[in-house]
This record gives C-alpha cells, structure tokens and sequence, in this order.
C-alpha cells in the first residue's frame, strides 16, 4: 500500500445522539503498517468513532484526514474508494447466496454499485478490469483465508468463525489500504481467532495499516504495539501495552465503567 507515515488522523472528533455526547473531541494518529488497538469499556464510544471515520456518521466537530486528504463528510463508499475500508457484518438476505456469490458482490457494496468497474486493484489509476479477473482475485482472498472449501456454501450456514473469515475476506477485494476492525473476533473460536490474527499479522507485514477494536484485552496487549484507550468519548491515553496496564487511569476507567 502506498499512503503517508500516518495514513489516519482523526482531530477534534465530536457527535452528540440527543444529550450523549458518545465521541468528545477525540483526537489521534494511526501509523502506516501498524496494527493499533482501540479499546475502552462498553459505550466508550468506539463504534461511533468509527462509524464517523468511515463516513457512516457525520461529526458536529473536527475533521478525519485520510492520507493527507480531509475525508469529514464524504459517503462511505467514496472513503471506501480512497482505500479506507471497515468489515461489514453479512447482512441475513446475503446468507441466501453462497459465499462465492457474496465475495463477487463484495466490491460492488462497499465501493458504491456505480463504480463496479473502477473499483479494483490497479483500477483506481483508471483500468477497467474484467469480471474474470475479479474471479481471480476472489479465489486468492478464500484461498488466503483458508475458506476455498466454502466457496459454494451459503453464507447462512457458516459458524461465527467462519463468517469473520468471510467479511474480512470481503473487504480486503476492495484492496483497501487501512482496514478498520471492530469486534472482528466475536463469536470465533480460538483455533480460527489465532488464524485471522496470523493473517492480519501478514497483512501488517505487507504494509496494510489496521485499527482494531477488541474488547479482549489480552488479545490486544500481545497483537498490538500501540493502543489508544477511549473513556466517555475522550482519549484517555495511548501507549505501549505495558504503559496501558500500569495506567492507574485505565484501570478505575475499566473497573467504574
Ligand atoms: P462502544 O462501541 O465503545 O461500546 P458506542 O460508540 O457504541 O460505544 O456508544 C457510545 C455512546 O453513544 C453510548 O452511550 C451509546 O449508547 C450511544 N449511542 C451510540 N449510537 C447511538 C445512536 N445511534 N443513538 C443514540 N445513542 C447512541
Ligand atoms: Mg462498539
């Protein structure tokens, strides 16, 4: 992937919902090739900093630069178009169509159905690619993933685990290159939660940059080198695992609620 040192930068970030202010003038970095964990106790405000990177929501304050670019505002798909991609959960309509038929979909919903032809690896400098290939690359990211076996398997039938497996495959054909994980793990088993971790190891190796949201703080004190930890809608403080663990801050932020 080809994106600044610190493809994200989230400045001043604001949304009130009525009298919650869910996200209070959060602001923070992301460094290219990391795989940085967000974390914090339910109703921190994870999921709607999020939903207001990746253009789901718009903020009442502050602004979201994308590789050099302010994105605030922009729909999702035209985020999604600039490489900045989140997993999606698999919608239960798409659990009647076989996994197979859910990969070919994958790059048409989340890039906005318009720009089907453009939306591919190499496309983005302008090369309409053919649905052949998109089959290609579909074979790579089951077989990447290790669900080529499921390929004709409805989306419905597959474990929790499996799903995962799926929505990440998913959103990785739209070659994006800043994946934003929000509680990838859940519902997995460890066997499979070990594999997606080793392949979003890979992926990091590779230079794809990740910000994972993971309630699981083990998991993300070994995977994760740097974490931000967000209270009431405000970043409490950010640092190495081991800096977080000592955080007397953290832990009364955890053990209060
Ligand atoms: P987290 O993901 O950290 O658990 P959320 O971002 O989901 O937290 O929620 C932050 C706060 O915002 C919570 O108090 C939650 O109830 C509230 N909230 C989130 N989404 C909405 C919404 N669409 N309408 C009203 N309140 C919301
Ligand atoms: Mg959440």
């Amino acid at each position: 992937p080809d994106v600044a040192d610190t493809p994200l930068r989230v400045e001043g970030l604001t949304k009130r919902f009525g009298g919650i202010t869910a996200v209070d003038g959060a602001s923070f970095e992301v460094e290219q090739g990391t795989l940085t964990g967000l974390i914090g106790p339910n109703g921190a405000g994870k999921s709607t900093t999020f939903n207001l990177i990746t253009g789901m929501l718009s903020p009442d304050a502050g602004r979201v630069v994308f590789d050099g670019e302010d994105i605030t505002g922009l729909e999702p798909y035209q985020i999604a178009n600039r490489g900045l991609v989140r997993t999606f959960q698999i919608a239960r309509e798409l659990g009647e169509m076989t996994v197979l038929e859910n990969m070919m979909l994958a790059p048409k919903h989340q890039r906005g159905e318009h720009l089907w032809r453009s939306v591919l690896p190499g496309a983005r400098g302008g090369v309409v690619e053919q649905e052949e290939e998109l089959l290609e690359r579909v074979w790579e990211a089951l077989e990447f993933f290790e669900i080529e076996h499921l390929a004709e398997e409805y989306a419905g039938n597959l474990s929790g685990g499996q799903r995962k497996l799926l929505e990440m495959a998913r959103a990785l054909l739209t070659d994006p290159d800043m994946l934003l994980l929000d509680e990838p793990f859940a519902g997995v088993n460890p066997t499979l939660e070990q594999r997606l971790l080793d392949h979003i190891h890979e992926l990091r190796d590779q230079g794809y940059t990740f910000l994972l949201v993971e309630h699981d703080m083990d998991l993300i004190m070994n995977n994760c080198r740097h974490v931000i930890v967000m209270h009431q809608g405000q970043i409490l403080t950010e640092g190495t695992p081991e800096e977080i663990k000592a955080n007397e801050e953290v832990i009364e932020a955890y053990l209060g609620g």
